[in-house]
């Protein structure tokens, strides 16, 4: 579509708890998505997981133009914002507002997950691997999930193993689904020491270390998830991440936050849907009125305006609590999640409803015209899946109520 519709959000919602600084990061981003990712986010959208149709120019440009520094401090070359994590967050909204794949691959994953985890790296390591992930020449993986542990991250299921060598660890098992492990250059890797579990940071070019061809999904086409072997991979002792034994503390961490993230871009494909439907709404005429002059539509439509304000303020909450350093990050983390990604995959199915073939459509062979709202239905759902199940957020928010002698 050349002509997308213009944004509801910007006569519906205020901004209003936002930071100048944030204010300036949205626009920025927004200017970025529309001229530089829109013109080609339905090929990305929609072309199947392949090596070669990695977005790496995508992710050069994104370096470019700053994007990629927005979470960091200064000492990392990042962009030194005073408020980095809410900048992040609004980034991945407005990014996943034109395509939920690139956020995923080359903002979620690399910056919050992978350069979150960075900053506990050794001093030596950070130094070499945050300028290139900033400008955009290194992909970083986060990989904790195996083919029999991911949502139960405990030792028992664990089989990845590190043990300790001299001068170094040495790595063996199999990870599965994850994201950019067929084109990444670096990937933390949780592994099982003894009775505990230790962080790692592999380089993915060393011997021993091999990847998967790509999983074939539902959606997120350009994120690529696969296999990930370990054969008797050495990597020196200044790979450890954090403290020994202390790696899946290091994980949830960066997990906690990236649910915010999955929140956010939750919110941007919901807009997006929600956008899409009511320009089509006011177009399309049945029985001589606009669709929009059905009230069994204006009222459903009113609704998801009043979710979409509500998903959109507690993401940018829980950034904020993280930013500001209080205490239930957790919780409110986990709520951002919750709620912000069931959100898109229910507005864009009366998105779909509204548009009738309009929404079921790719792309109309008798005009090459192209629609948006098939690749969002596919996209979203992951949202509910991946950092933490729906279920473990419940969980999550219901330790805070009733506390971890009920909830375990
Ligand atoms: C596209 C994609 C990208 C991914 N990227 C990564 C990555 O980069 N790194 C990585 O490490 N992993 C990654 N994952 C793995 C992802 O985090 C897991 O798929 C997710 O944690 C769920 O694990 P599972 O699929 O094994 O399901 P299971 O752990 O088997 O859980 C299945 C379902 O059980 C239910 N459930 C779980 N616990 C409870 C409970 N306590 N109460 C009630 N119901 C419950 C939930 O509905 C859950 O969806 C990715 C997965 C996908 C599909």
């Amino acid at each position: 579509m050349s002509d997308y519709p213009k944004r509801i959000m910007d006569s519906v919602y205020d901004d209003m708890f936002l930071p100048e600084e944030t204010i300036a990061v949205r626009k920025q981003v927004r200017d970025f998505a529309d001229e530089v990712l829109r013109p080609i986010a339905h090929t990305i959208n929609n072309t199947p997981e392949s090596v070669d149709a990695f977005p790496w120019e995508l992710l050069k440009k994104m370096g470019d133009a700053g994007l990629l520094a927005i979470p960091f401090e200064k000492q990392y070359g990042g962009a030194g914002l005073e408020y980095p994590t809410l900048a992040t967050m609004v980034m991945l909204e407005e990014i996943a507002y034109v395509s939920s794949g690139v956020a995923a691959a080359l903002l979620d994953v690399p910056l919050i997950l992978f350069g979150h985890t960075l900053k506990h790296a050794h001093p030596s390591v950070k130094e070499k691997l945050f300028p290139a992930l900033c400008k955009g020449e290194l992909l970083g993986a986060f990989a904790t999930s195996e083919p029999a542990a991911s949502t139960d991250l405990s030792v028992r299921a664990l089989q990845t193993t590190a043990v300790k060598v001299d001068g170094g660890y040495r790595i063996n098992g199999r990870k599965r689904w994850i994201t950019n492990s067929p084109v990444a250059h670096q990937m933390f890797v949780l592994c099982k020491q003894g009775d505990a579990m230790t962080m790692l940071l592999v380089d993915m070019s060393l011997e021993g270390a091999s990847v998967g061809e790509p999983d074939k999904k539902m959606g997120n086409l350009c994120q690529l998830t696969a296999d990930v072997y370990f054969d008797e991979v050495f990597v020196p002792d200044e790979c450890l991440v954090g403290t020994e034994g202390k790696g899946l503390r290091s994980a949830l961490t960066s997990l906690t936050l990236g649910r915010v993230g999955i929140g956010a871009c939750g919110v941007g494909m919901a807009q997006a849907a929600f956008d899409y439907a009511t320009d089509h709404m006011k177009k399309r005429e049945i029985f001589g009125k606009t669709i929009s002059q059905f009230q069994y539509w204006q009222f459903k439509f009113a609704d998801y305006a009043a979710q979409l304000e509500s998903a959109r303020n507690l993401y940018i909450k829980a950034a904020l609590i993280e930013d500001k350093k209080r205490p239930n990050v957790q919780t409110m983390c986990a709520m951002a999640k919750l709620i912000g990604s069931a959100l898109p995959g229910d507005v864009v199915r009366d998105a779909i409803q509204v548009c009738g073939g309009y929404g079921f459509v790719k792309e109309l062979a008798a005009t090459g015209q192209q629609f948006p709202l098939e690749a969002i239905y596919r996209d979203c759902k992951i949202g509910e899946i991946y950092e933490g199940a729906n279920e473990v957020q419940k969980m999550v928010i219901a330790r805070s109520i009733f506390g971890k002698e009920s909830i375990g």
